[in-house]
């Protein structure tokens, strides 16, 4: 179960070149949702914006790092989520490892869910809050820590929007009657949402029906929206303010790169024109869900392009991902530590650029290979 590096030779996409010969290879394993990595508006933009405003800013944002791209971006983030400001990071791990500590005192309490990102956990960790941790998505337990956290001065829950292991949504409307009920503010991390859930792809907040309700979202440039690096925090001006004084990965670590800056804000460009790419995704995950489990697999999740096929056994997964390469499909195994004991699986990421043949051939191809192994009868 030791992992192993991929080398990849192309641009990243639904059919990629390997080092070591594999061209032509299925790739269903990137977060690229939307397929906006490869875009060649995106990559025009990116271009463009290197040229215009340089490799780098050589500086934090706030001794000399802060260009017009950088304000522009921000401001077409918050207007995308329908929030008041946003803050921009190097990363969605760095808006998570900033987020608690600027934000909480040892007075104040965060409840997270259990099965959160390894970036708000470590961003909890890093806070002197009082730390809750409730049971995946269990609202029952969620009511009985809030009722706990009462004794504290100021309460947020913190979860992901959509679980990257899973591929299951969290219940926001449950999440967000309970802070309501109990004075708390909910924290949300949508980098497995943003760009395409919902009917404009604004998030697990829009396709909930909560965007009036959720106070922060964090997420990333990394995945949907252009697939480069970044992060973000959106929501209330005057906790913005703050993250620019108080938030440490934002204080000290450097700009974000123009080219960088310059293809996400065309990603950015190309969803509010219109809710046709968000919407593009769906089909595809719905072919690929409903194949796979009439063939006989357990597919975890709804609805969601994350699609874990639950294998248990963590050698069967990675043996099982080793032959889908060699079929030409890449699948990447997933086993404890990174998800619990004896729930290893292989997770399929479905992307809007997948033709329904890839799915098809993808399909195949898992159920030779489940049978070969055991996996199928
Ligand atoms: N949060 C979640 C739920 C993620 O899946 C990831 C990336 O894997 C991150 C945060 C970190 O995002 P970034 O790659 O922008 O640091």
């Amino acid at each position: 179960t030791w992992k192993s590096e991929r080398v990849i030779t192309s641009r990243q996409g639904p059919h990629l070149r390997l080092a070591g010969g594999g061209a032509g290879i299925l790739n269903f394993c990137a977060n690229n949702y939307l397929g906006l990595s490869s875009h060649p508006e995106v990559i025009r933009a990116g271009v463009e914006t290197l040229e215009q405003f340089g490799a780098g800013l050589s500086s934090v944002r706030f001794i000399c790092g802060t260009q017009s791209i950088h304000k522009d971006l921000e401001e077409k983030i918050s207007h995308f989520h329908q929030r008041e400001d946003a803050i921009l990071y190097a990363s969605c791990f760095d808006a998570n490892a900033g987020i608690f500590e600027a934000l909480l005192t040892p007075e104040d309490a965060v409840l997270s869910d259990e099965l959160n990102h390894a970036s708000i956990i470590d961003g909890i960790r890093l806070c002197k809050a009082n730390k809750y941790r409730y049971k995946h998505m269990d609202m029952q337990d969620l009511e009985a820590k809030l009722q706990d956290a009462q004794k504290h001065r100021l309460r947020l829950v913190a979860t992901d929007g959509a679980f990257s292991m899973d591929g299951d949504i969290a219940p926001l409307k449950e999440i967000c009657r309970l802070a309501e009920k109990y004075e708390a503010l909910v924290f949300i991390d949508e980098c497995h949402a943003t760009g395409f859930l919902g009917p404009n792809g604004r998030g697990t907040d829009e396709l909930l029906g909560v965007m009036d309700k959720v106070t922060i979202i964090n997420s990333t440039l990394g995945k949907a929206l252009g697939g480069a690096a970044g992060g973000y925090t959106t929501g209330p001006k005057p906790l913005i303010d703050l993250l620019r004084q108080r938030s440490r990965p934002y204080l000290f670590s450097n700009s974000l790169p123009p080219a960088v800056v310059g293809c996400a804000s065309k990603a950015l460009d190309l969803l509010m024109e219109s809710n046709t790419i968000a919407q593009s995704m769906a089909a595809k995950t719905q072919r690929f869900r409903s194949k796979m489990t009439a063939a006989g697999f357990t597919i975890l999740g709804q609805d969601h392009p994350i699609c874990p096929v639950m294998l248990g056994d963590a050698r069967l997964a990675a043996v099982m991902a080793d032959d889908m390469l060699s079929r030409g499909i890449y699948v990447i195994g997933f086993s404890y530590p990174v998800v619990p004991k004896g729930k290893a699986r292989i997770r399929v990421q479905i992307s809007a650029v997948h033709s329904d043949e890839d799915i098809d051939r993808c399909v195949e191809a898992f159920t030779e290979v489940g049978r070969k192994h055991g996996a199928l009868p």
